[in-house]
């Protein structure tokens, strides 16, 4: 499958990708700006939330920045996040961000938010965007490469489109890597659950992460003053813990991380309702062959813990359109590479953190290894040169 995807006359478009969110709308947005012909289609509904925490470290910030998006998210009021505060018990330690690679400030958008600025962004470009639209099957030629895909309109009708390479960023459940069945290489042996809100009238200063013996929880400043609370427990835990009384949990929960925080949600005004994630083990799946490719969650998952998973798939949007740019299986046996080399001391540290089995001394070590893991990350992204234009690669 030596050659490249683009500009096929055969096929109608360049890339055909499925799941318009970070990864997805990522990758639409850098093949478009490059002169693809991208389609970008997603069953759900433009603009919406989807369920996960939000919060930004660097790398992720770096990749809006360099895109031009991160004034667009900054502009709709978007908190800038000038410190991280980690809290071990009762042992506090605030850091703050010191500006390094441009990025002076995280940010945590709200995910309506940051999806449609990626959306839109995708759109401008000249990529063909559909929402409400489902992907129903892969289209195969007679030696087993991807050719295209099969759609389900919102209508009902069924539609084929052919295309020169056909993209997973469909999620943590894709169909895509079901369908072809991508295997799993690496797996995590641990997995937390989470239960999260948000609330107005929290005080404003920064990322706050806390840990204690079997328990998390964090609070990150959000658009329209509010903040995404969350409280996390070993995956075990989850039932035993909100089975029956979700606020409940989530308040006992709160209180065992930190009185503070217990006390802050007490004074502040629950905006949203709660909302559960029963857990999953991170992996590392198969993420190309002959005419197809996966990006974000559907090749790589890591537990939210460590909160990671968006900068990490706006991260991998842009290794991924580099290698479909340059064309050939090469390329993309290399994206596969730069993606794990990055990513597998990140998840190895996440899937520590995520069994719960430390001390409070041992979680802060964990902390470390993560911050090494993110600052290799973000310099190697700081690294990358701009994305050429298709005719002038
Ligand atoms: C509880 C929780 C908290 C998290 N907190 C954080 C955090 O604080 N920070 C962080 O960086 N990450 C966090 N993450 C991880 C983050 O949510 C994911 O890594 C990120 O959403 C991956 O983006 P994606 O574009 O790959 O997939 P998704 O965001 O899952 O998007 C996939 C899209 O594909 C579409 N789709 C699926 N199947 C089809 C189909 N057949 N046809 C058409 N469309 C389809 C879906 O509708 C969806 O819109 C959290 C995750 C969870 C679960």
């Amino acid at each position: 499958m030596e050659g490249s995807f683009m500009q096929d006359s055969r096929s109608r478009y360049d890339a055909v990708i499925i799941g318009a969110r970070c990864a997805g709308a990522s990758t639409a947005m850098l093949l478009a700006r490059a002169g693809a012909r991208v389609l970008l289609f997603d069953r759900g509904r433009y603009g919406t939330d989807i369920v996960s925490t939000h919060a930004l470290m660097r790398a992720g910030v770096l990749q809006l920045e360099r895109w031009g998006l991160l004034s667009r998210i900054m502009a709709a009021g978007t908190p800038p996040v000038g410190r991280t505060t980690f809290h071990y018990g009762r042992e506090i330690i605030p850091i703050d961000i010191r500006p390094e690679h441009g990025i002076g400030h995280l940010c945590a958008p709200r995910r309506s938010l940051l999806d449609r600025v990626l959306v839109d962004a995708a759109t401008e470009a000249g990529a063909e965007v559909r929402h409400g639209v489902s992907l129903t099957d892969l289209q195969f030629g007679p030696d087993g490469r991807v050719t295209g895909a099969i759609l389900r309109e919102s209508n009902g009708e069924s539609v084929a489109v052919g295309s020169g390479i056909v993209i997973g960023a469909d999620g943590r459940q894709s169909m895509v890597a079901r369908r072809l069945d991508a295997p799993t290489y690496v797996e995590g042996a641990s997995a937390s659950a989470c239960v999260y809100g948000y609330y107005a009238n929290m005080p404003d200063d920064g990322y706050h992460w806390y840990f204690e013996n079997d328990t998390a929880a964090g609070a990150i400043p959000t658009n329209d003053d509010q903040h995404c609370v969350f409280v996390g427990v070993p995956r075990d835990r989850f039932a035993e813990t909100f089975r029956g009384n979700l606020e409940g949990g989530f308040l006992r929960m709160a209180a065992a991380n930190s009185p503070g925080l217990r006390a802050d949600i007490g004074k502040a005004r629950r905006v949203s309702r709660l909302r559960g994630f029963a857990g999953g083990a991170g992996y590392l799946r198969q993420s190309y062959g002959p005419g197809w490719a996966l990006v974000g969650d559907a090749g790589y998952f890591k537990d939210p813990i460590t909160a990671h998973g968006i900068t990490d798939a706006l991260r991998d949007a842009e290794l991924l359109s580099r290698a479909v740019l340059d064309g050939g299986a090469r390329s993309l046996a290399r994206y596969q590479d730069e993606r794990d080399a990055l990513s597998r001391p990140l998840l190895d540290v996440t899937d520590t953190i995520a069994s719960f089995d430390w001390t409070l001394d041992e979680v802060k070590d964990h902390h470390v290894r993560l911050s090494d893991a993110m600052k290799a990350e973000a310099n190697h992204v700081a690294g990358l040169s701009t994305l050429d234009a298709l005719g002038e690669r």
